[in-house]
């Protein structure tokens, strides 16, 4: 059969974890904690799950969640948001994203990504009968996207620009300077934005993440999109959301209502509560990965990798170009194989080779894990 995606092979997410998972290995590849959630969160969803909350969820999702998620959007970003038009439950936020997009792009659009750019981007748009151009992130300087490249590759084909912070697997994040520079390069153009902010709370060393929801020029062409796996260290349950202003709102839901129609309810409504009761829960996110990144670092001061430590996600970059200039698939393949280490190439991101040589390793696991892993490799 032709392949509506040729170019596409498995994500780099299953590769990495089915072969961590055949050669035993620690899994630092896919992101994913490896810790429970809260069990008051987990006591929620097994009250609901025994008491009726079995079948279909409204379409666009629980209306309690949907409360839940307006009020916290206001409280810590600013924007008042209805929560009947302007809130979407989704199927994670990898379903968030390919129905904003599905929702924008026609056949013959461009939509612009900033490499190293998640995956499931480019897949989405090509499926959408568009075109992905591939810009990189501005490097070895404290500046995260090129405005001005960006700002000469518009034109009246581009449809979408999709953003992401903080970045995986950079860890990059925008400031507060960086939306007023992308107000200045959209402002008159009919160009949609889609904002990729699943690694919301977790920006350390007293930086914030800034939410293209804070700034009142973005917010009308917005679609931003968040997960609740990240936050609530619960991927598996794949539920996350996208808030849009109610016009945007209305096609993204004309998508989600066919690529799912709806999700999981006990969740949703055990979310519900637990965001009601515990609205603290993620102001203690930075602190907790800031600990787990810093202790994942310091056991790998004296090995020879080179890194900068990340400023946000639970993703370390490490450069391993002072060990082998071996290509980071086979590096990745070979470690695990070798050392039990499974990690990310971060090549896979790119359209173009990059010229650096770099893995992402996972550190939201526990310390016992960590220790191990940088045991193994401070050993190369
Ligand atoms: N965007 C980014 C940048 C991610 O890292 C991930 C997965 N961790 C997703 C989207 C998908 O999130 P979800 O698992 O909620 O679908
Ligand atoms: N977002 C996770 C990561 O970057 C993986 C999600 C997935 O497996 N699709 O590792």
């Amino acid at each position: 059969m032709d392949s509506k995606l040729p170019n596409v092979g498995t994500t780099i997410f299953a590769v990495m974890s089915q072969l961590a998972a055949e050669c035993d290995a620690i899994n630092l590849s896919q992101g994913f904690p490896g810790f429970d959630p809260d069990p008051a969160l987990l006591d929620r969803v097994s009250h609901y799950l025994n008491s009726g909350k079995n079948q279909y969820a409204p379409m666009t999702g629980v209306p309690a969640l949907r409360e839940a998620i307006a009020t916290k959007v206001k409280n810590l970003y600013g924007r008042s948001v209805d929560a009947n038009t302007e809130v979407t439950v989704s199927d994670g936020a990898t379903e968030g994203l390919f129905s904003a997009i599905q929702a924008t792009v026609r056949p013959g659009d461009e939509v612009i990504v900033f490499d190293p750019a998640y995956d499931s981007y480019a897949p989405a748009v090509t499926l959408a009968g568009g075109t992905t151009i591939h810009l990189p992130l501005a490097q070895g300087t404290d500046e995260f996207i090129d405005w001005q490249r960006l700002s000469d590759t518009i034109n009246e084909r581009t449809r979408l620009i999709i953003l992401n912070s903080p970045h995986n697997p950079t860890g990059a994040i925008l400031s507060a300077s960086d939306l007023d520079a992308l107000a200045d390069i959209v402002r008159n153009t009919g160009i949609y934005l889609l904002s990729d902010e699943v690694y919301e709370h977790i920006v350390f060393d007293n930086r914030s993440h800034q939410s293209l929801l804070m700034h009142d020029e973005l917010w009308p062409r917005s679609f931003v999109v968040f997960s609740f796996g990240k936050t609530y260290h619960a991927t598996g349950w794949k539920v996350g959301y996208c808030v849009a202003p109610e016009a945007l709102s209305v096609e993204f839901r004309r998508i989600h209502q066919f690529t799912c129609y709806a999700v999981i309810t006990p969740v949703q409504h055990a979310l519900a509560d637990y965001m009601q009761q515990t609205p603290g829960h993620y102001d203690e996110l930075p602190k907790f990965y800031a600990a787990k990144r810093d202790h994942f670092c310091g056991l790998l001061k004296d090995s020879r990798f080179r890194f900068v430590p990340a400023r946000g996600t639970f993703f370390q970059l490490l450069d391993y170009s002072a060990i082998t200039d071996e290509h980071d698939v086979d590096y990745a393949k070979r470690l695990t194989r070798e050392i039990g280490v499974a990690s990310i190439p971060v090549s896979v991101f790119c359209e173009s080779e990059p010229d650096t040589r770099y893995l992402r390793f996972c550190f939201a696991k526990d310390d016992a894990t960590l220790e191990e892993a940088a045991d193994r490799l401070c050993r190369l």
